[in-house]
């Protein structure tokens, strides 16, 4: 089976004492490839090391952090964007936290952040990752108006309604290893066309196990999947893996 994962953070101190045997880890697994996504520009430096020294297996979707991202910070990450755009293959993780920020101003000041990079994935020519949590419909409104590109709503977390406006606007979801542990989720991966579905593990983070996550871990997102829908892990696992690769243009 060739395996991918769509969105990891392999740069992450999580792993920096063990990396090339979770890569490795993630070979033995099946993995095919996947796509690390730098959170900031000490993390953007440091994933470009990593790239390049697996070219052809990882690559690099640099974003932000988006619940702490200052005005200040989303320029210096652009202009790094700009830099090295032909190094990498999408924008994001970029959007709106309800989550960590509650109060409406810190809401309101994210949008002009993310419209900032909406536009620099247009002028790039390059493809959208969404982080939207609790912001679901929020990311949706404004992606709706604003980009004409393609989105992947990165560890979708939305309501039914939501999940309806993605599957109908042909954009990508991605599912995290953990995912059949909620409802939610399990909605979207029965009423989203397989096309349109990723899998990732967003590790370190959401691990399906009780350690942390790793991107080995994808496999067990594609069981649930095949559960979900009744399928041969094969066809999961080959359907997912394409669609991860036709969305980042591999
Ligand atoms: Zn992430």
């Amino acid at each position: 089976m060739e395996l991918f994962d769509a969105h990891t953070h392999i740069d992450m101190k999580h792993f920096k004492n063990d990396i090339e045997k979770v890569i490795q880890r993630a070979k033995d697994a099946g993995l095919v490839g996947m796509v690390t996504s730098s959170i900031g520009t000490a993390s953007f430096r440091r994933t470009l090391g990593i790239v390049k020294k697996h070219e052809g297996f990882i690559h690099h979707s640099p974003g932000c952090s988006v619940s702490q991202l200052t005005s200040d910070e989303a320029e210096k990450i652009a202009a790094l964007i700009r830099k090295y755009s032909k190094e990498i293959v999408a924008v994001g993780e970029v959007g709106l936290d309800y989550y960590w920020v509650k109060d409406s101003r810190g809401r309101k000041n994210q949008e002009p952040l993310f419209q900032m990079f909406i536009e620099l994935a247009t002028e790039l020519s390059l493809p959208i990752v969404i982080h939207s949590r609790k912001a679901e419909t929020e990311a949706i409104d404004i992606l709706e108006k604003c980009f004409s590109g393609d989105v992947l709503m990165h560890c979708f977390d939305g309501p039914l309604e939501a999940a309806k406006r993605v599957a109908d606007n042909g954009w990508y979801i991605t599912l995290p290893a953990n995912f059949s542990k909620y409802r939610n989720r399990r909605d979207a991966a029965e009423i989203i066309p397989l096309e349109q579905i990723l899998l990732e593990t967003d590790g370190p983070y959401l691990s399906p196990t009780p350690d942390r996550n790793e991107p080995a871990n994808i496999i067990y997102g594609v069981e649930s999947l095949c559960e979900i829908l009744d399928l041969p892990d094969e066809e999961v696992a080959r359907s997912t893996t394409s669609n991860a690769i036709q969305f980042y243009r591999l």
